[in-house]
């Protein structure tokens, strides 16, 4: 899988675009008629049917559905891991049809932060180096790396953990670590798929609480989960069934704060 810390590295610009709008109002996701089909004729599996999904600037989405119901297919889209059959996909504003892989590697890693199931983590190595990481494969100096991420650690609560690898640390602390390296390339999206499905219900119960405080700062979030309680958290909940969205509900408001969002 490759994450955040992927292949890519810096490099030029990532295509001929309009120049981006400034008030953040364009979706950070707009995805049309988009289908992920494997395999051909009786193998054929249409694992995304024709997904339409826009999801705008300070949104909380919470995707769920039943085991093969297409959830990690879409991710994969959205997350720029895999490239859909048909249809098309804007990452904010970014059409990523004709991207070769490099560059695609590279939109993933300026507008993507991800958070998985199992942290993944660089073990024997510090909190601190874990979250400079993608600065380092942004081509960022070492002396602005060691501060923002610093700054990330210190925005998820764990200022007094900088030098603790993550054997060193609890699940909970782990996941926050894999929270800040996400953070700290002040990504537009913050993609997490299952992320408590490995902790403890307190580590759930706080990472969901960080989770709303970045929401509620103006980060846009979609969250993987077959958890009632994280869903339920969010602001809007997308049921997914045989690669379709079955029903899309929103549960609050998204309030803009994109502005907001600048520097946290
Ligand atoms: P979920 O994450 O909701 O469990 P997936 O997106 O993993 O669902 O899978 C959706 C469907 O696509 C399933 O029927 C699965 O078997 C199929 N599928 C997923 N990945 C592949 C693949 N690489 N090759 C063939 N079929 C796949
Ligand atoms: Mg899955």
């Amino acid at each position: 899988m490759t994450g955040p810390v992927g292949p890519g590295g810096p490099a030029g610009p990532v295509a001929a675009q309009p120049p981006a709008p400034q008030d953040g109002r364009r979706p950070v996701i707009d995805l049309r008629r988009v289908t992920k089909i494997y395999g051909e004729g009786v193998a054929e599996v249409r694992a995304v049917a024709g997904v339409d999904l826009v999801v705008d600037h300070g949104d909380y989405v919470a995707v769920m559905g039943a085991s093969g119901s297409g959830k990690s297919t879409l991710m994969n889209i959205i997350g720029c891991l895999d490239v859909p059959t048909g249809g098309r996909y804007l990452l904010d504003g970014v059409d990523t049809r004709r991207l070769d892989e490099r560059r695609q590697a590279l939109l993933r890693n300026r507008k993507i932060g991800f958070i998985f199931q199992s942290f993944n983590l660089i073990p024997r190595t510090s909190a601190l180096a874990n979250v400079e990481l993608p600065l380092a494969y942004a081509g960022i100096g070492s002396r602005q790396r060691r501060e923002r991420a610093v700054a990330a650690l210190e925005r998820v609560g764990l200022g007094d953990r900088l030098r603790h690898t993550p054997n060193e640390l609890s699940g909970g602390q782990q996941q926050r670590v894999a929270v800040a390296r996400a953070l700290v390339t002040q990504p537009v999206l913050l993609l997490a798929d299952e992320p408590t499905g490995e902790l403890d219900s307190r580590s759930t119960a706080e990472m969901l609480d960080l989770f709303a405080e970045l929401n509620e700062a103006g980060r846009t979030l979609v969250v993987i989960t077959h958890e009632g309680e994280v869903a339920d958290r969010a602001r809007r909940v997308v049921r997914m069934r045989d690669g379709l969205v079955l029903d899309d509900v929103r549960l609050r408001p998204v309030v803009d704060r994109s502005a907001a969002a600048v520097g946290s």
